[in-house]
């Protein structure tokens, strides 16, 4: 491959680039703009802009487009070139800093839930200045907000930054209290994301992945995932060159792509870049996403994102490691080897273990979707209830706190006294072993392993950043008026983290049992999509958005019925395909093979062979098909019925269309084993999953 360092970044308007471009003073008010999350200075803004356009233009550019993060989940984009005449009729490249600020897309079809009404049918996209702007398909690329003319937010990335500010306020005085001056502190994320690379052929002949992201039928192939052969394993050829081409395409995008391994299911993979700020590494996956598709397209793959393409083997999800970085360079989350940082780091875990407990339903909240409820609650991805894994050094030292024990290991062997005492050395490695936790300690940041492989990530860590914010400001606000530091400190920490304690959990977060005890301990377990997003807008979680000032109750509601919303549509999308297949093509190809079989069953009677095993097929058969069309019947008559309001159209999609889509998957799979492969008129499990 080519020179990586000089590849690298080679298509970001990225700091350094800015220096080379941009006269110091435009440079300066730039950076202190983007290190301080503060206003910019329209001044600045008009030679940034032609700054840009020069960069973009010996790039190749021709377009610039304002990116944005609208609620459909996806991104979007509306080009318009540089193109302009000029007064003596010649044509020049131009792009003014009032393009570069404000943009101001047709909004009116993205969801809004309500919140758009159409005699203001107008947004505005801002530019978001903390994110560089980048070129993709020769245009070029800033990223923004997206409002409305009231001001209503009508996207996914304000509200990011939003909750960056709020962590930030409320974690630069919990440092203070420790006696460091910082002026800001960053939430930071590596997001892993997995993914299915399939055959572009296969996949074409499957109108279920095309138009629903997953197979709604399909008959497990003979050999599945048991034998754990994948995970790690060689990566074929044809993958490594997609894998190649990706790290390429990311790193000229500025996104350090650094591990690619494959996963635990046949054709499942992952990719690892390290960590950025929140609403950078935010804008990383989202891009990330986007440019997977486009290389997969290129290797004749195609590259699903669905968090449950095939029934029967892993789906995929996306890790969000989550920590938060000073200015400084301190990670708040490394428990450190001195008393000092050891009681910042208590005070810290103890917000993050508080905020999670309380707020677990939102956590629950931002992973909810129709495709990411087949993972929460099977038996492979972290179950729907939200709890908490620290390792057994971590939960020793936790105890020991609580419940006054002394504790071992480290320098003081003995009760933690905060503030005075240093806590064991905890091991790295054996702390994120707990594959079954939905959110674990792994030595200096947690792993939320909850959100499904083709969320955006913004309002998970809107939900974990509001939520550590609203614990430290109490934090602070008790340790601020405290006459005795250390001694507020303690009793502080020993009181939350005791009443906070039965989050944590650390064995087998699949097991039955597990779910009996999170119900002892009155812990959440939200197993469907309408069941979680109802809660959304509980007092307690609209008192925390408005406190913090991160979204209006009206917000909030838009976007409780867009989240309920989109899970109908989805249901009742993937309900239409498998209407459409079984009654197009299972169907027929049954009706098809059974009377061959039928024909065969003559042709031997007349010639005196009775043929049992082929009477007994084509009866098998026909009763099936019998079965099936009576399924479809309740399926369709279930679509017709739906009722009219949006939460109980949610949930009827969920108590009844699911199970009667489950019914007829059950008979068509059945059906599947039982017809010639030569009639069976799509790829199968096993044609898509082991292809050669
Ligand atoms: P593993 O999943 O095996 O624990 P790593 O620890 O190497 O793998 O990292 C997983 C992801 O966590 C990577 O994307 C990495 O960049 C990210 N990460 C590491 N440190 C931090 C941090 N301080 N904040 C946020 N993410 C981090
Ligand atoms: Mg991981």
């Amino acid at each position: 491959m080519e020179n990586v360092p000089g590849l690298f970044a080679s298509m970001v308007f990225d700091d350094h680039v800015m220096r080379q471009m941009l006269p110091k003073g435009v440079y300066l008010s730039l950076k202190r703009t983007m290190s301080e999350a503060s206003a910019l200075d329209e001044d600045v803004a008009d030679v940034v802009a032609a700054a840009m356009k020069d960069w973009a233009v010996s790039k190749g550019a021709t377009h610039f487009t304002h990116w944005f993060q609208p609620m459909t989940g996806v991104t979007a984009e509306k080009h318009d070139s540089f193109l302009s005449i000029d007064r003596n009729g010649s044509v020049i490249m131009d792009f003014s800093g009032k393009e570069l600020i404000k943009g101001e897309p047709d909004a009116s079809s993205f969801p809004s839930g309500g919140l758009r009404a159409t005699f203001e049918a107008r947004g505005y996209t801002a530019w978001d200045p903390t994110s560089y702007a980048f070129i993709k398909d020769d245009t070029l690329c800033i990223p923004t907000a997206f409002c409305s003319y009231n001001g209503q937010i009508l996207d996914k990335k304000t509200p990011l930054l939003r909750s960056m500010d709020a962590i930030s306020r409320q974690a630069v005085r919990a440092l203070a209290l420790f006696g460091k001056e910082v002026k800001r502190v960053s939430a930071t994320i590596g997001a892993e994301q997995e993914y299915f690379l399939v055959d572009k052929k296969d996949y074409s002949g499957r109108l279920d992945l095309r138009l629903a992201g997953r197979t709604v039928i399909g008959a497990p192939a003979a050999k599945g995932q048991e034998k754990e052969d994948h995970y790690f394993g060689s990566i074929r050829p044809r993958v490594k060159a997609f894998m190649e081409d990706l790290d390429r395409e990311l790193w000229q995008l500025g996104i350090p792509a650094k591990t690619e391994h494959n996963e635990v299911a046949p054709c499942q993979h992952e990719m690892a870049p390290i960590f950025d700020t929140a609403n950078k590494a935010t804008d990383a996956n989202q891009l990330t996403m986007e440019v997977m598709r486009k290389v997969a397209d290129r290797h004749g793959f195609a590259c699903l994102l669905h968090e449950k393409p095939f029934a029967g083997i892993n789906g995929s999800g996306k890790h969000n490691n989550w920590a938060l970085s000073s200015d400084t360079g301190e990670n708040l989350l490394d428990p450190g080897s001195t008393p000092g940082e050891n009681a910042q780091f208590l005070l810290f875990l103890t917000a993050v273990i508080a905020a999670v407990d309380e707020y677990q339903d939102l956590l629950r909240i931002s992973v909810a979707s129709a495709g990411n409820d087949h993972r929460l609650g099977a038996n492979e991805a972290p179950p729907a209830i939200v709890s908490i894994f620290v390792g057994e050094e971590l939960d020793g030292v936790i105890s020991s706190i609580v419940d006054d024990k002394v504790v071992r290991g480290g320098s003081t062997s003995g009760h933690i006294d905060i503030g005075t005492s240093v806590l064991p050395k905890l091991s790295k490695d054996n702390s994120d072993r707990n594959r079954t936790s939905p959110f674990a300690f792994t030595g200096n940041k947690f792993e939320f392993r909850m959100p499904g492989s083709s969320f955006n990530i913004a309002c998970t860590n809107v939900m974990l950043n509001t939520a550590v914010a609203d614990f430290l400001e109490r934090f602070c606000c008790e340790l601020e008026a405290a006459a005795d530091f250390n001694s507020a400190l303690n009793i502080l920490i020993k009181r939350e983290l005791g009443a906070h304690r039965r989050i944590l959990f650390n064995g087998n977060g699949y097991s039955r049992e597990w779910e009996t005890e999170a119900m002892r301990r009155g812990l959440s377990n939200y197993k469907r999509t309408p069941d979680a997003l109802i809660h959304y807008c509980d007092e307690k979680n609209v008192s925390l958005f408005i406190r913090h000032g991160i979204y209006t109750r009206q917000e909030m509601e838009s976007r409780m019925e867009i989240g309920l919303e989109e899970y109908r549509k989805a249901v009742q999308i993937e309900a239409s395909v498998m209407l459409e297949m079984l009654g197009r093509q299972v169907v027929p190809a049954a009706v098809a093979f059974s009377k061959d079989v039928a024909l065969s069953i003559g042709a031997k009677t007349t010639v005196g062979i009775p043929a049992e095993g082929e009477r007994k097929l084509c009866a098998g058969i026909t009763s099936r098909i019998d079965v099936l069309s009576e399924c479809i019947e309740r399926l369709e008559e279930s679509l017709s019925s739906v009722p009219s309001g949006i939460y109980e159209a949610a949930k009827w999609c969920a108590d009844v269309v699911l199970p009667r889509m489950d019914d007829c998957r059950k008979c068509s799979d059945k059906l599947e084993t039982l017809v010639g492969k030569k009639y069976w008129p799509m790829p199968t499990y096993s044609d898509i999953l082991f292809y050669v």
